[in-house]
C-alpha cells in the first residue's frame, strides 16, 4: 500500500526527521550537490545553475523575474489564470512594461499570439500548468520564435507530474515548488537557469536574497562555495529523498501514473454529472477542474459546504475555484504521492455518497 492522502512518501518523512548537520558540513554540501544533480535529471537539463531556492514556488517566480528584468524592459506574459496574473504583478514591480496576452480562464494560451505580441521583448513568460484552471499551456513551441527574448516558464505544478524538457524546449529560467508533483512538503523552489540567461542578469537586482549571481557562488560545488544564507537543512533532506523516490520510479512512469489517475478521475466525475472546466486536449491530469452544477448538490448545501463535508467525513481535501470561477468550479489535485488510483476510487465513492444523501 502506498502512503495515504496527506502523508508524504515514507522516505521523505524519514529524511525530514534525520539528525541535522551544520550547513557547511562537507557531508551536507555533498548532499546538496547530489540534490542539484537529481534536479538536473528531473528538469532534463545540463544547466550548471540548477538548485533548490530557499523559499516556496512564489520565491522562484520572483527570483526568475527580478534577475533578468530591468526597468523599462518589455515583458510579454501569457495570462489565463491566477498564476499568469501573479507573473504580471511581479514583472510590473520590477519596472517592466508588461504586455499581456490573454485567454479566457479554462482555455489554453495561443502560442502564436504570445510570440506575435511584441517584436522584441526582453522576456516571454508563461505558466506551464495553470493550477487555478487545470489547463496546460504549450511551451515546447515557444522557443523557435522567441528571438532574443529569454523564456521564463512556471513549472510549479508540472515538474514531476508531466513532461518538462528544459533543454529541448529552450527554456531559459524555470522554477517549481516542492509540494506539488514532487510530493515533498512546501519550502523549496527547484530552479534552473540557462547560460544564456546568466549572461543577461541585471547588474544589481532589487532583491538581495534572490540575487542569482550571489546564489550561483553559494550553490557552486567544491571549495569555491561562498556563504550566502543558511540552507534549510531538513527541507533539503526531504527534497533529496523525494527526488530519489521519483527517479527510482522513473520520470516517465511518474508522468504515466499522474496521467492515468487524472483520466480515471475525469471519467468518473463525468459519470456523476460534472462537466470538465478545462478545454479538451489541454486538461491537466494532476489538477482536474470541473464545473459544479448547483442542481447536483444535496438540498441546502452549496459547493463549499460539500467540500467541507468531504474533508470532515472522509479526510479528503479538494479545492474550490479562484477569482472569476470562485464558487463555480472544483479543483482536484492528484499530485506526487497523492496520485494513486485508490485515492481516486475513494474520492469518487465519497462524492457519490455525498450527492445521494
Ligand atoms: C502553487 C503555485 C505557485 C506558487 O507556489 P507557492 O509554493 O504557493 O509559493 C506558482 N505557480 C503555480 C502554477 C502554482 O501552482
Amino acid at each position: 500500500m502506498g502512503p495515504g492522502p496527506g502523508n508524504p512518501y515514507p522516505e521523505v518523512t524519514e529524511a525530514l526527521g534525520r539528525p541535522l548537520m551544520g550547513h557547511l558540513d562537507p557531508a551536507f554540501l555533498a548532499l546538496m550537490d547530489e540534490t542539484n544533480e537529481r534536479l538536473r535529471s528531473v528538469w532534463r537539463t545540463g544547466n550548471p545553475l540548477t538548485f533548490a531556492l530557499s523559499g516556496t514556488g512564489s520565491a522562484g517566480m520572483e527570483a526568475a523575474f527580478v534577475n533578468v528584468v530591468a526597468p523599462g524592459d518589455v515583458v510579454v506574459v501569457g495570462v489565463n489564470g491566477a498564476f499568469g496574473e501573479r507573473m504580471c504583478e511581479v514583472a510590473r514591480r520590477c519596472g517592466a512594461e508588461v504586455v499581456r496576452v490573454e485567454a479566457p480562464w479554462g482555455q489554453p494560451l495561443d502560442p502564436e499570439q504570445v510570440l506575435a505580441a511584441h517584436p522584441s521583448p526582453a522576456v516571454i513568460a508563461v505558466v506551464h500548468a495553470e493550477t487555478s484552471t487545470g489547463v496546460r499551456n504549450d511551451v515546447g513551441c515557444l522557443a523557435h520564435g522567441k528571438g532574443d527574448a529569454l523564456l521564463i516558464v512556471d513549472c510549479v505544478t508540472s515538474l514531476g507530474g508531466m513532461p518538462v524538457e528544459i533543454d529541448a524546449w529552450g527554456v531559459d529560467l524555470a522554477y517549481s515548488g516542492t509540494q506539488k508533483c514532487l510530493g515533498v512538503p512546501p519550502g523549496l523552489a527547484p530552479f534552473t537557469v540557462s547560460d544564456r540567461a546568466i549572461s543577461r542578469f541585471v547588474e544589481r537586482p532589487q532583491s538581495w536574497y534572490l540575487d542569482l549571481s550571489m546564489i550561483a557562488d553559494y550553490v557552486s560545488a567544491g571549495s569555491a562555495r561562498a556563504y550566502h544564507h543558511t540552507a534549510p537543512i531538513a527541507m533539503v533532506y526531504g527534497l533529496h529523498a523525494g527526488l530519489g523516490v521519483l527517479l527510482d520510479e522513473g520520470l516517465e512512469a511518474s508522468w504515466a501514473r499522474h496521467a492515468e489517475c487524472g483520466e480515471v478521475l475525469q471519467a468518473g466525475l463525468a459519470r456523476l454529472g460534472f462537466e470538465p472546466f478545462a478545454a479538451e486536449g489541454h486538461r491537466l491530469a494532476q489538477l482536474t477542474s470541473v464545473v459544479v452544477p448547483p442542481e447536483v448538490l444535496p438540498a441546502g448545501l452549496d459547493e463549499a459546504a460539500c467540500r467541507r463535508l468531504l474533508l470532515d467525513r472522509y479526510g479528503i481535501e479538494i479545492g474550490g475555484g479562484l477569482g472569476p470561477v470562485a464558487g463555480k468550479v472544483w479543483r482536484i489535485g492528484l499530485m506526487g504521492h497523492t496520485a494513486q488510483l485508490r485515492n481516486v476510487t475513494l474520492l469518487l465513492a465519497a462524492i457519490e455518497e455525498l450527492l445521494s444523501q
